[in-house]
């Protein structure tokens, strides 16, 4: 079974604990209005899944994933429980918020929250600071109340991501 991958990168030092090699993976359900990786949207990332617990089969090296957790459940558990560490996007607690930035409820991707929070397996939130949209303090209120004490990390805008839509001819939806 062969992965989609959009790019590899080596020697991260922000993608999950220590000296990695990232691997983006091609595909996501999510069409966020900010997204600085708007090219890489074109398929389903954890639809990857099998492919990604396959590869998983093949090396014992540690492995952590980034998922915004829009998936089915069953899929999410199965993959998670492969991985050595699970970074998970939080980006807005509201239903209708979610859907109006992102284009997708986030009710299956609070439900796989409990499911990540139930497994045992070390993570890490991650909530993007959109300004105005994601870093209003009513919704980072609301993210803690939905993660509890778990760690937590609140990620910068990224300012280029309108340089990228630009280079790719398109609008960039933030901007209309
Ligand atoms: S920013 Fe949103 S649309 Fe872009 S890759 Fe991340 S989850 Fe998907």
């Amino acid at each position: 079974m062969n992965l989609k991958i959009s790019h590899i990168q080596k020697f991260s030092l922000h993608d999950g604990p220590g000296i990695r090699t990232t691997v983006f993976l091609g595909g996501c359900p999510l069409r966020c209005r900010w997204c600085h990786n708007p090219e890489t949207q074109s398929a389903e990332p954890l639809l990857q899944g099998d492919a990604i617990l396959s590869l998983r089969e093949r090396v014992s090296i540690h492995m952590a994933i980034e998922t915004c957790g829009y998936a089915k459940e069953e899929l999410f558990r199965r993959v998670i429980a492969g991985m050595d560490y699970v970074m998970y996007d939080i980006k807005l607690a509201d239903e209708a918020e979610h859907l109006r930035y992102t284009g997708v409820s986030n009710k299956p991707i609070l439900r796989n929250l409990k499911r990540l929070q139930e497994s045992g397996i070390p993570y890490l939130i991650r909530t993007p600071l959109i300004p105005g949209i994601t870093d209003t303090s009513e919704n980072l209120e609301a993210i803690r109340t939905l993660i509890g004490n778990g760690p937590w990390e609140q990620l910068p805008y990224n300012p280029l991501a309108p340089v990228k839509y630009a280079q790719l001819g398109w609008k960039y939806p933030l901007g209309e």
